[in-house]
């Protein structure tokens, strides 16, 4: 995956899900990618018709409060989600070298983090379009 050195966190973020049950902290630095994910797998799960989401380290990722719970819809990777509230929060790989997603809107404040590109385009469901000139990636972009 190609990187995204413009896109960073000058200071620590914090997130979590809607009911607070659960809640993160992003140290500040680079975010590797960050862009939005029309795949059906992400539909279905945060029931929008998109996810918007960034990618970073996983020791970058501190849980500060309590701890989500996990969905296998592969299997090569784990999709957490607060068992209280719903909200879908990480999606994390099980190869350890790998980046860990989180979901942008679950920051406090998700407008410093603005997606960059989009993939699984080939799902975007037809009435739902952004007005963007952001790259448009059929499926994966590796
Ligand atoms: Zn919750
Ligand atoms: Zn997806």
């Amino acid at each position: 995956m190609s990187k995204q050195p413009n896109i960073s966190l000058r200071a620590d973020a914090e997130g979590g899900c809607l009911c607070g049950a659960v809640r993160y902290r992003v140290s500040a630095g680079d975010i590797a990618e960050s862009g939005y994910c029309h795949c059906r797998t992400c539909q279905r799960q945060s029931g929008a018709p998109v996810v918007a989401w960034f990618a970073v380290p996983p020791e970058r990722v501190l849980a500060t409060k309590g701890s989500p719970s996990v969905f296998r819809a592969s299997d090569r990777a784990g999709r957490e989600f607060c068992s209280r509230c719903g909200t879908y929060l990480f999606f994390r790989e099980d190869d350890p070298a790998a980046t860990l997603s989180v979901n942008t809107a679950t920051l406090d404040d998700p407008a410093g983090v603005p997606p960059a590109f989009h993939i699984y385009h080939e799902s975007r469901i037809g009435w739902f379009e952004t007005a963007d000139r952001l790259p448009r990636h059929a499926r994966g972009r590796s």
